[in-house]
């Protein structure tokens, strides 16, 4: 590793605004996990062409666009919303002589008008003999996990604004009739997720393997368990690798007091970004709905976050419509682990736009904290307001009511697109993905 060719434009970036911002070489060279003589050398050449621009304009900040250029830019990011920055970056500057670097492209984007959705705090799951057979329960309160969920509530709200009457509810709807049947999002609309600290997994504890000084000696090791799924513990904190034959978990077997197997985050914001974020339910109504950007607060090497992105999408296959291997921009504030030290409180707040209050759960009973009544967030909430909008949508007037598993199931293009992405996660050698006892899915709702 460290050759310049493995390098990508994002490698790049930060290479030079790490040294920009006064980064020593050894500490980019570090948080790239590339050679110092590739920083040097990058670092150098950005160097030069900027001030063979500076020359060329005279004085200030390059501007390497005029206005007619901007707007071609600006329009060109609006009408490719599901593209990635270089790819963009291709299409402005196809036929151009005046070549825009990514970073341009994605600062055209403009953050000005950017709202907070959802947010939510949390580091733990559940204890296993609080699973609940009626979707009662959070069993994941990790904060990007309960986000998530916290999202799908956003999610869900813009929905029926759309299926609204009134003519200026369904104009703020961030989703549009696509075709006839499905909706999708607006074209402006762009969903951005911030992360305080390196989600748990493979993110935060494979550090830059590329720099460690016994790589040799461990190299066996380093393979072996290099990009890994793994498995949270259950009511505490870190991470497994999953074993290879991939252990089936019971519902009997978890009332027994085996643990309560939940995958890591990185895994399941890896598969966001393929399956979407909406997840099956949602399918039903709307187009894919992915993550345009990932920050992470402290992330300790951007290179590794991003490869090991990249190797849980490579052997996806070809996707159906609407469907893509999904790659976010990455970026890390600091690296850093500013966590706090000490033991970690045992509760998981949530909010969503519109919300008047906070909810604040109990991690290890995955219920609301103050009364024990069930999450606004639960699989049960969120069905019931589900089987609304599909008799609204789709079905109207029926009174069938389906089970929770027999709704995901039916969506169909996406379950195969699960399948053949978890097949494509154990063909690279990365593992089997660990799912939860069926029968927590087997419930329909009560009214
Ligand atoms: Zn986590």
């Amino acid at each position: 590793m460290g050759k310049r060719k493995d390098l990508s434009e994002f490698d790049k970036g930060q290479i030079v605004m790490a040294r920009r911002l006064g980064q020593s070489i050894y500490k980019t060279s570090a948080l790239v996990g590339c050679s110092r003589s590739a920083v040097v050398s990058i670092y150098q050449k950005w160097s030069k062409e900027e001030t063979a621009v500076n020359r060329r304009q005279g004085h200030g900040r390059p501007r390497l666009t005029d206005a007619r250029g901007e707007r071609r830019l600006v329009r060109v990011v609006r009408s490719n919303r599901r593209a990635a920055v270089a790819q963009l970056a291709q299409e402005v500057n196809a036929g151009s002589d005046r070549k825009v670097s990514e970073y341009t492209v994605h600062h055209s984007l403009d953050l000005r008008h950017a709202q907070v959705v959802a947010l939510s705090t949390g580091t733990k799951c559940i204890n296993g003999e609080y699973i609940s057979d009626q979707g009662l329960v959070v069993n994941d309160c990790h904060a990007e996990i309960t986000t998530r969920r916290a999202l799908l509530r956003f999610l869900y709200s813009q929905l029926e604004l759309h299926l609204s009457k009134r003519k200026e509810d369904w104009e703020q709807s961030i989703f549009v009739r696509h075709k006839d049947s499905c909706l999708r999002l607006r074209e402006n609309v762009l969903f951005h997720m911030y992360t305080s600290t390196s989600p748990c997994g493979d993110a935060r504890v494979n550090s830059p393997y590329e720099i460690t000084s016994d790589l040799q000696s461990n190299r066996h090791l380093v393979k072996k368990f290099h990009s890994h799924l793994r498995t949270k513990i259950e009511s505490g904190e870190g991470t497994l690798p999953v074993k290879s034959a991939g252990p089936v978990q019971t519902w009997d077997g978890v009332l027994q007091g085996e643990r309560l197997i939940t995958m890591s985050c990185t895994d399941k914001i890896s598969r966001w970004n393929v399956l979407g974020l909406q997840g099956a339910l949602l399918s039903h109504f709307v187009e894919p709905v992915y993550l345009y950007s990932l920050t992470v607060g402290s992330l300790r090497h951007t290179g590794h976050f991003s490869r090991m992105m990249n190797h849980r999408l490579e052997r996806v296959g070809p996707l159906p419509t609407c469907y893509h291997r999904n790659q976010p921009l990455l970026s890390g504030l600091s690296n850093s682990d500013c966590r706090q030290q000490g033991k970690s409180v045992c509760y998981s707040v949530n909010w969503t736009a519109g919300d008047a209050q906070l909810e604040v759960l109990n991690a290890s009973t995955g219920k609301r904290r103050d009364s024990g009544a069930p999450s606004r967030l639960c699989k049960h909430a969120l069905f019931a307001r589900w089987i609304r909008l599909y008799r609204k949508l789709v079905v109207r007037g029926a009174s069938g009511m389906p089970l929770y598993c027999e709704a995901k199931q039916a969506a169909g293009t996406y379950q195969t697109v699960k399948l053949q992405w978890l097949k494509g996660l154990q063909e690279a050698g990365l593992g089997t993905w660990v799912r939860k006892p069926p029968e927590q899915e087997n419930f329909t709702l009560t009214v």
